[in-house]
């Protein structure tokens, strides 16, 4: 069974004069265990995808199930509450708690979610994400790069199921970029988190198990084991 699915799902924005297809007809399993990249050019679908196999967001057609579940059915409670569960979330606008020191932001999901934090891992990812110097100072005394990297720590302690990424690689030289992408390996391979990454770069997904190409609301091509003079 797919950890994410979408089946049919057909997203429309605006109306009449403003109406956009934005996705048509899509029907894509995403697997378990599986470092998918999503990849197209600017305005081809690719954030609206994301969007809607987060639950962040719902089809205007079609059915999406997150870990089995059909989220069309659920009152926005409950998808809040499977968000919060099951999925980590590493987006642009990092949203992180102003108030809040780097490792309380960090530690933030599993709180809210009640999952037991396991030390190691969180040892793990902080040392790996270069933030050990750093716990104890707030998001305003970061570095842009900084901030990017708690946002990926903060998704990824408390091992949710799915972890979605848009650019998370966006803002960062090549060496902290491989940082970023190390990390969301291990998470895949050892503990068998499935990770859906939106990138613009094909030498950042590289790192995926899959690659799907949309273009103008559709997918393109979708390959396993993708070499990069496939991607590019
Ligand atoms: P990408 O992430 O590949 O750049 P998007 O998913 O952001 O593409 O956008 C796909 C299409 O949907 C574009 O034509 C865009 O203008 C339109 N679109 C995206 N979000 C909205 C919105 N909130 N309201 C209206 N149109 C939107
Ligand atoms: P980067 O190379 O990641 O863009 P910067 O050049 O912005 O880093 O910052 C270099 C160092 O200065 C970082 O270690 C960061 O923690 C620190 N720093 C950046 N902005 C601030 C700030 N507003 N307050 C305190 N320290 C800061």
């Amino acid at each position: 069974q797919p950890v994410v699915s979408l089946e049919n799902v057909t997203k429309v924005y605006g109306h009449g004069d403003t109406r956009v297809r934005a996705l048509k007809d899509i029907t894509l399993p995403l697997y378990k265990g599986q470092f998918t990249s999503i990849m197209g050019p600017s305005g081809s679908g690719k954030s609206t995808m994301l969007h809607i196999i987060a639950g962040l967001d719902t089809p205007s057609k079609g059915t999406v199930h997150i870990d089995g579940v059909d989220i069309t059915t659920l009152k926005d409670k409950q998808l809040t509450e499977l968000r919060r569960e099951r999925i980590g979330f590493i987006f642009q606008s990092f949203n992180l708690v102003p108030t809040l020191n780097v490792l309380d932001n960090i530690l933030l999901p599993t709180q809210l979610s009640n999952t037991k934090v396991d030390r190691e891992w969180l040892n793990r990812v902080v040392e790996a994400l270069g933030l050990t110097p750093r716990l104890k100072h707030r998001p305003s005394e970061l570095s842009g790069g900084q901030q990017q990297r708690v946002a990926v720590a903060r998704a990824l302690v408390s091992r949710p199921a799915i972890i979605v990424a848009d650019e998370p690689t966006g803002n960062l030289d090549s060496k902290t970029s491989d940082e970023v992408l190390s990390i969301l390996r291990q998470a895949v391979d050892e503990f068998g988190q499935s990770v859906i990454m939106v990138t613009h770069n094909p030498s950042v997904a590289t790192v995926s198990d899959r690659v799907i190409v949309v273009s103008d609301g559709t997918v393109k091509a979708d390959f396993m084991g993708a070499t990069p003079d496939q991607i590019v």
